[in-house]
């Protein structure tokens, strides 16, 4: 996984142990390692902050041995990438959903999932639900993507062999009626959780930005799960930002990271937003969603690096 990020890395602390450092050549090594995180899909502005940091600690570093120039490299490399994971809140999503469990009026936990068309979102809310359910928790899903054709009926295959109760009403409904009957159902059958998935917004489009605006006013959700296709690079970055403008999610899941994903989406997202990547999508069954680990990805990119 993420390969290529992880020998853009390397090939930077490499590069820098084959030379003495020159201004010039500093700028030079600066300017190779820039283009490597571009290409693998870090944003321009997390970039710049990641070298223009390091510049500034090799240049106040007086290292002779080159050894100890590469071992700087990867320890200051390796710092900046942590610093942009630890500024971000981490969420236990069972402990809240267990929290709001022990509350008197048992109401339901409702999550909303959001994304553009094709990010995977009802697949990502299927493999949810499947993991929520060997968790011991009781689900009910909705389908508000009510526009998308084949979307309901996508959604009512997964969860028919899931076993998972689905809510749903006619295409052209409106998905706020649709994600508020399925809150109504699992109060009054006692359900633990409310999945809703949504329609393929797309963050250009600002009145469908402001319907999802509405559900959320509407439904009130406990969390709000963005989801994004890795494989989409830079578009990645932009689509975040607008529908964290508009919906203020909480978290992220990264799908398709099994497809040849480059890795840097996952950086540039959370220095960008703030917000954790809650789990990575690594392929097309329920099981293949995993725990996204700050900790493990940043050790996995500094690997054997010299
Ligand atoms: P939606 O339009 O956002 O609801 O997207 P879908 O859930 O329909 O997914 C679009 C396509 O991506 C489907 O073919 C899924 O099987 C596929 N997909 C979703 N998640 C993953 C993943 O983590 N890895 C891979 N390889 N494919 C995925």
């Amino acid at each position: 996984m993420f390969e290529k990020l992880k020998s853009a890395f390397s090939s930077a602390a490499q590069t820098l142990t084959e030379r003495s450092l020159s201004e010039k050549e500093l700028a030079e090594l600066m300017a190779k390692l820039e283009l490597d995180l571009i290409e693998n899909d870090v944003a321009f502005d997390v970039v710049k902050g990641i070298t223009d940091r390091l510049k500034v600690e090799l240049q106040e570093e007086k290292i002779r041995r080159r050894s100890d120039m590469a071992h700087l490299v990867k320890t200051r490399l390796k710092g900046s990438i942590q610093a942009a994971f630890s500024n971000v809140e981490t969420i236990d999503i069972f402990e809240r959903i267990e929290a709001t469990r022990r509350e008197s009026d048992r109401r339901p936990f409702v999550v909303l999932f959001l994304g553009v068309n094709g990010s995977g979102k009802t697949t990502t809310v299927a493999k949810f639900a499947k993991l929520l359910a060997n968790k011991g928790f009781s689900i009910v899903i909705s389908a508000g993507d009510t526009h998308r054709a084949g979307a309901i009926e996508q959604l009512s295959e997964h969860s028919g062999r899931l076993g998972i109760k689905l809510v749903s009403q006619r295409y052209g409904a409106d998905p706020a009626a649709v994600a508020r009957d399925g809150v109504n159902y699992a109060r009054t059958h006692k359900i633990d959780v409310v999945i809703i998935d949504t329609a393929g917004r797309m963050q250009t489009s600002t009145n469908l930005m402001d319907e999802m605006a509405k559900i959320v006013r509407v439904v009130k959700p406990d969390l709000k799960i963005f989801v994004v296709d890795a494989l989409t690079g830079n578009d990645a970055i932009s689509q975040a930002t607008k529908f964290l403008e508009f919906t203020g999610f909480d978290g992220v899941v990264l799908t398709k990271v099994d497809a040849d994903a480059k890795g840097g989406a996952a950086l540039s997202i959370v220095s960008e937003t703030k917000k954790p990547i809650l789990y990575l999508g690594i392929g097309q069954e329920y099981d293949d969603l995993v725990p996204f680990i700050p900790e493990t990805f940043v050790s996995n990119l500094f690997e054997n690096s010299s």
